[in-house]
């Protein structure tokens, strides 16, 4: 009994599924229908155990009645300009060109740094932002400080927009935002950057739990000014908000340097980027500077361009340099000054310590559900779904996602498995009382018999 009892199990975890795909198919169908306008938060450096090991009343009380993601896999390298490009686009760095924090573009011959030529929007061309793909629509945006919203991209800025600058408080961006959500109901997409906790991670170290306990209380805050905002204004029922961040953050230590000059004469190559992923333009023998820095130290690992590993998705673009140095969680990579920070970021984007969370909450969001991971490519297709419109060519998925959404018929694995044990134990109660009710039966023709034996008894007397 036990496989055909399997086998039942299995045809209802089939049917299942088959209800689920179904589901999904009518829901794309009417994908247009009730959009809700959407918030997008993303609090600089907010490494995900953050949530595990510091209170945060604020944002605990957002996603309990809303959506949890615990980590997200960021993309490489895990710095703060290709992962905000990523969030809006949904394309690895190598495809969307901004590709670090310092960039040299060989063909234009031109350098990048995020404090300087930032604002100049060939080097954002490569990719169309969603707030462009919105605004083709129809519809109007609204933006705060998200890197690149400055930038007329493809010839568009957001709607409404800020100039970046670092001294505009939260509050003020908040009360901004949400001002343009009143006024001009045609808005249908705001994005909202803070640079905390990412500051203080680099200047004290994520394991300073004093100055991280003081920042992250201060986050908090700032999420509960949000959602006050939101309620007050009458939008907290109405929008959909998704809270996330750009990546994590490791310890540094001034006993885990990583010294170029000991290994190698500067004059022999230019530094475009610096740690923990160093970008390394070669002046004169490209293949004496890679063997030189290739044995240079046991924690940094040298590679030529062309044979960076396919699962960092860092290869495919002309402001990859020749020769790129990867540094291990926690070391530092410099030319010959001391310079360090004792928290860093940017390191290989497998490792937890670089990854962020996401939190969502509004009306397309299921509420108290929590999954344990997706890609931060990932959120773009989402984005795009909630607010109707068609994707470009991303590296994200939307099925990855879909399982937040409230309109989701979605079965969780844990869920599944319930199902399939559940439907297994009635197969076996049945299997038990059909085995117990056959058994029952001899028993029952025995009064037949111990009648037909009385009857020969009372015969026997008879005959005699
Ligand atoms: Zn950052």
């Amino acid at each position: 009994m036990a496989p055909s009892g399997l086998m039942f199990a299995f045809a209802a975890w089939s049917s299942m599924v088959t209800i689920t795909q179904a589901g999904n198919e009518s829901h794309a169908r009417n994908a247009s229908a009730a959009i809700s306008p959407l918030l997008l938060v993303s609090f600089d450096g907010f490494r995900a155990d953050y949530l595990e090991k510091y209170p945060l009343p604020n944002l605990r009380e957002f996603y309990s009645d809303g959506v949890l993601v615990d980590h997200l896999t960021n993309v490489f390298i895990t710095k703060t300009f290709p992962n905000h490009y990523s969030l809006v686009t949904g394309l690895y760095a190598e495809s969307h060109g901004i590709l670090a924090s310092t960039m040299y573009d060989p063909v234009m011959n031109r350098t990048f740094s995020v404090h300087n030529h930032s604002i100049d929007a060939v080097w954002w061309n490569e990719a169309t932002p969603i707030w462009v793909s919105v605004q083709n629509s129809g519809y109007k945006t609204a933006a705060a400080m998200w890197p690149g919203s400055d930038v007329a991209i493809q010839n568009k800025t957001p709607t409404y927009f800020m100039k970046y600058d670092s001294k505009v408080s939260f509050r003020d961006r908040v009360l901004s935002l949400t001002d343009w959500l009143v006024r001009d109901e045609a808005v249908r997409l705001t994005v909202l950057y803070w640079e905390e906790p990412d500051n203080t991670g680099h200047t004290y170290g994520p394991d300073n739990v004093t100055e991280m306990t003081k920042a992250l209380k201060e986050v908090d805050d700032n999420i509960g000014f949000l959602m006050q905002q939101l309620k007050s204004k009458g939008l907290w029922d109405k929008i959909n908000v998704i809270v996330t961040s750009d990546h994590g953050m490791t310890q540094c230590s001034p006993d885990r340097l990583i010294q170029l000059d000991k290994c190698l004469n500067a004059s022999t190559y230019t530094l475009v980027d610096e740690t923990p992923v160093a970008a390394v333009l070669p002046r004169t023998n490209v293949s004496l500077v890679f063997n030189s820095l290739s044995k240079c130290h046991s924690h940094m690992k040298a590679y030529m361009k062309t044979d960076i590993p396919d699962r960092l998705h860092y290869k495919n673009n002309v402001r990859i340099q020749p020769i790129i140095l990867v540094a291990d969680e926690g070391w530092t990579i410099v030319q010959n000054e001391k310079h360090l920070r004792l928290g860093d970021h940017g390191y290989d984007n497998s490792l937890p310590s670089m990854h962020p969370f996401l939190a969502a909450h509004g009306p397309a969001f299921r509420k108290g559900y929590r999954l344990p991971h997706f890609n931060s490519v990932d959120i773009y297709p989402l984005m795009c779904h909630l607010l109707g419109i068609s994707e470009k060519p991303n590296n994200g998925s939307f099925s990855s996602t879909r399982c937040l959404l409230a309109s989701e018929s979605c079965l969780d694995l844990a869920s599944i498995i319930g199902i399939v044990i559940g439907s297994l134990m009635v197969l076996t109660t049945l299997t038990c009382l059909f085995i117990f009710i056959r058994n029952r039966v001899p028993n029952s023709s025995r009064p037949f018999a111990r009648l037909e034996l009385q009857e020969d008894d009372d015969d026997d007397p008879l005959i005699d």
